[in-house]
């Protein structure tokens, strides 16, 4: 328990009495959730009582007012940035998180060099999930912390930078997304809604581009759900004047192939080259080509796709990958060699136990593999390893044959590996026959415009 919870005499609202009334299934006012988050932000309410209060919204659930004043509150908690002096559109892309997701590293540089601006706040692992944060942190030097001016410098000179909430840009959002990963108060399409928002307000952005993952490694492990959060935030950024669009994509197995910080990296680099596992990067193209048409450089989707591969094709977005690392403090020279990545200490492989084809990973087992492995965050003080993960051999619907590889894992604990192990065994189904059904990778698009 931190924070001190004095000052509460000075408030109009006792904070014991506003978790009550959400644990009670009632409405909040503006007002309420103004204390709540601004004397969560200043250290005045301590996370026990904050933990309490996420655990009753999650429950309970929030009204879209409520959902909006959260929104509010937490956007304006730190500075909003403006960088209307930059004539180039400000566009940014933001996912629900999902397992081996790593098109943010490939999508700031890639529409960056296209013309558009993209000014990304991130966020770190969030339970199963993988942060892009992480992943950038495992770029040797790569810093996250910029400040509001050095954000706008990196911007003007390369046109992407990427950095995390700070004490100036949604400050409470960092706190309360931290608090979110160790209390299970997560899974609550509200509270996603309000973190997502809150950081890509404070954007100053024109435009924005939502993949909100669905299936058996997202959050909302139902469809109907995603679309709940889609609407909602589709919504939150028109009510904000931000032109936006919710992809709903499948999370039903890991996004390409590689699952770790610097093994995503790695794979980063590999699209950025024009290789890359084909679902990330024929994802990376549609949510490039649906940032290029918010950002009015493409007349159609169509055009957008051509303007991504061609910008991959001709190297300029592995060049502004490189530029940016370079601004933001990191060491450039993996772009031409990835063994400068931190690497594990050992590898072992997983083998296919009999012959068939994969039917199913389990998806947020997978993540919560690489978790245990080190890659993530058990507990609240822990440190990231940045070099362990899992390498897939073979995707859903692949055939396999008894004793071949699955997967390889990277690691640097024998006592981590047996308990990862054990998990991604679990992970796998192979069956005589292929799978009847693979849910496609994209499965709607939400806007309102
Ligand atoms: N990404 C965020 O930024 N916040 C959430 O709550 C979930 C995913």
């Amino acid at each position: 328990m931190t924070g001190p919870g004095h000052s509460q005499s000075r408030n109009p609202f006792r904070t014991v009495d506003l978790i009550r009334k959400k644990r009670d299934g009632h409405e909040h006012s503006r007002e309420e959730i103004e204390h709540l988050v601004h004397s969560y932000t200043v250290g005045h309410i301590p996370d026990h009582q904050a933990a309490a209060w996420l655990m009753a919204a999650l429950v309970r659930g929030l009204s879209r007012a409520e959902t909006a004043h959260l929104t509010h509150a937490m956007l304006h908690s730190g500075e909003v940035l403006d960088f209307s002096h930059m004539a180039a559109r400000k566009v940014d892309k933001h996912s629900t998180g999902g397992v081996g997701d790593k098109t943010s590293l490939i999508l700031a540089p890639l529409v960056a060099a296209g013309g558009l601006v993209v000014p990304m706040i991130s966020g770190r692992g969030l339970g199963h999930t993988g942060g892009t944060l992480d992943k950038l942190e495992a770029i040797p030097g790569f810093t996250v912390k910029l400040s509001a001016a050095q954000f706008r410098q990196v911007l003007e000179e390369c046109g992407c930078a990427m950095i995390s909430q700070t004490e100036e840009i949604v400050p409470a959002d960092r706190k309360l997304y931290h608090l979110r990963n160790f209390t299970g108060t997560v899974e609550s399409p509200p509270l996603i809604c309000a973190s997502i928002m809150s950081k890509k307000l404070a954007e100053g952005i024109d435009a924005l581009v939502l993949d909100v993952k669905t299936g058996s490694g997202a959050f909302m492990k139902r469809e109907d759900d995603a679309v709940h959060l889609a609407e909602l935030m589709v919504e939150t950024a028109r009510r904000m004047d931000v032109r936006a669009v919710a992809l709903i994509t499948n999370m039903d197995q890991p996004l390409g192939t590689h699952i770790g910080n610097a093994l995503e990296v790695q794979e980063v680099l590999q699209v950025l080259r024009g290789a890359g596992a084909a679902d990330l990067r024929t994802l990376s193209l549609e949510l490039a080509a649906w940032m290029f048409y918010l950002g009015g450089k493409a007349r159609d989707l169509g055009e957008g796709r051509r303007m991504a591969a061609e910008l991959i094709a001709s190297g300029a977005a592995l060049e502004k990958f490189r530029h940016m690392v370079r601004l933001q403090g990191g060491d450039a020279g993996v772009v031409d060699d990835h063994t400068r990545l931190p690497r594990a200490g050992s590898t072992a492989i997983i083998s296919s136990p009999r012959a068939g084809y994969i039917t199913e990973i389990h998806c947020e087992h997978m993540g919560t593999a690489s978790v245990l492995l080190g890659g993530g965050r058990v507990e609240p003080e822990d440190d990231v390893d940045p070099a362990v993960g899992i390498v897939l051999h073979k995707k859903v619907g692949d055939r396999v044959e008894q004793e071949e590889p699955l997967c390889t894992v990277h690691h640097n604990s024998e006592e981590r590996l047996w308990g990862a192990r054990l998990l991604i065994e679990s992970c796998y189904e192979i069956s005589d026959a292929p799978p009847a059904e693979v849910r496609p990778l994209i499965h709607r698009v939400i806007k309102d415009f």
